[in-house]
């Protein structure tokens, strides 16, 4: 979706490889497949990510430790996160050049961790009102039925959330975590037009992705390589 302002970026498939839950993303299958998107793939870098907002930063490849945003300023680098069901977002400043990838499922929500990745863009020269964004496969408001345990944090972090969460039936909400999301960008600064959603919902398409509601035991993977040159 930012491929026109010069960013190479994709979200597998569940048939592009195979990466098993709790697996290194990075095994030989899928360093194999990553090597056609260009070129090596031990350049890759990726994080342990717990479901926060941390940030690392990215200057070469492999995993960075524990974090859910990565973000880098250097020539060509590829970034990865693992997802099945939470949101790949990919943010990019093309001016600048800066890059982010951030895992954000609904406890990265409430930690704000959409809003840090614009934050660390931010402290790394991007300016929001340039940055592009582009939300990738991941849980609609069609599937994501949630309980309290997800709808009081929220609602702690956020005030009300009825512009996000519509109640399905006793004690359920349906939660629309693009929208949530959305709405931490524009706060954050990004312009609403920049913001790309691909509003793929991984539970409605389990032929196309894998879906942890729907018992997928695999990931999909979201790459976003910065330009070799510019
Ligand atoms: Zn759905």
């Amino acid at each position: 979706m930012l491929t026109a302002a010069g960013l190479r970026h994709a979200t597998t498939t569940r048939y592009c490889l195979r990466t098993p839950a709790g697996s290194a993303p990075f095994s030989v299958e899928a360093r194999t497949a990553i090597s056609g998107v260009e070129g090596d793939a031990g350049r890759v870098a990726f994080a342990g990510q717990v479901h926060g907002a941390g940030v690392v930063h990215a200057a070469g490849g492999g995993r960075l430790g524990e974090a859910d945003v990565i973000v880098t300023t250097t020539a060509g680098q590829p970034l990865a996160v693992v997802t099945a069901d939470c949101l790949p977002i990919v943010l990019y400043d093309p001016a600048r050049p800066a890059l982010a990838l951030a895992h954000v499922g609904w406890r990265g929500t409430v930690k704000g961790a959409t809003r840090a990745a614009v934050e660390a863009l931010i402290a790394l020269g991007a300016d929001p009102s340039r940055i592009l964004a582009a939300i990738g496969p991941s849980i609609g408001p069609c599937c994501y039925e949630v309980d309290r345990v997800v709808i009081d944090p929220l609602v702690a972090a956020f005030g009300p959330v009825d512009r996000w969460a519509v109640p399905h039936s006793d004690g359920k909400w349906m939660l629309d975590l693009w929208a949530a999301n959305e709405a931490q960008l524009a706060a954050s600064g990004v312009a609403r037009a920049n913001v790309h959603n691909a509003r793929l919902c991984t539970s409605c398409r389990t032929h196309l992705f894998h879906s942890y509601r729907r018992g997928s035991r695999g990931r999909l993977v979201t790459l976003a390589q910065m330009p070799s040159a510019y």
